[in-house]
């Protein structure tokens, strides 16, 4: 018998670094047993925080539309699950928001990758969730977008972060759009019955 479910209200309940946490423990994170795309991001907003659900916010639209996929489908857990590299919203500093709690990923991804056989593709959304999945990254975050191909092979889709602060990023680099897009779509089609 799975152990997703039991493991899922495991994590909902833990308060490993409660401490560190501003606003307190309150883990965002998604999986059906069926899943076959994940979706690897940072750590929650506040807004995220809020509400409880991943991706509702700027940042989810626009992966959405990177992604060309309606909120039904990209919030159905059997087909999409999502595990941010922090599942609790870190707090703020100078720059924005903290990066992901170091704790969580070690803590809880491998348990929850376990239960989550059919996997067929990881979307690696910013620079925390690449440094820790790729098995050889770059030397920046669009060395290692550039070379998707290279990921592909393991599994991993690189992408950058969703953000409307990343707006220059991708203005300047319209290969993204160009080339890079395209495949995520042919991709994720590919998994079945997204769109
Ligand atoms: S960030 Fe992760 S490790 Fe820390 S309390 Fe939340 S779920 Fe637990």
């Amino acid at each position: 018998m799975s152990k997703l479910i039991p493991l899922l209200e495991e994590v909902r309940a833990c308060r490993l670094c409660e401490a560190r946490l501003p606003l307190g423990p309150r883990p965002v994170v998604r999986a059906g047993e069926g899943a076959r795309l994940l979706i690897v991001g940072q750590a929650p907003g506040t807004r995220v925080h809020e509400t409880g659900i991943p991706w509702n916010d700027p940042s989810g639209d626009r992966l959405r539309d990177w992604l060309q996929m309606d909120r039904e489908a990209f919030y159905d857990e059997n087909r999409i699950a999502i595990m941010p590299m922090g599942f609790c919203y870190p707090g703020r500093g100078k720059g924005g928001d903290l990066p992901p709690r170091p704790e969580c990923a070690p803590q809880w991804h491998e348990q929850l990758l376990a239960e989550l056989p059919d996997l067929q593709l990881t979307l690696l959304v910013g620079q925390y969730a690449q440094k820790y999945y790729l098995p050889e990254p770059g030397k920046t975050l669009s060395d290692n977008v550039r070379d998707f191909a290279r990921a592909l092979q393991h599994g991993y889709f690189p992408l950058p972060h969703p953000s409307p602060r990343n707006r220059l990023w991708l203005r300047q680099r319209p290969w993204f759009e160009e080339e890079v897009l395209p495949v995520l779509r042919e991709r994720v089609k590919r998994l079945g019955a997204f769109v």
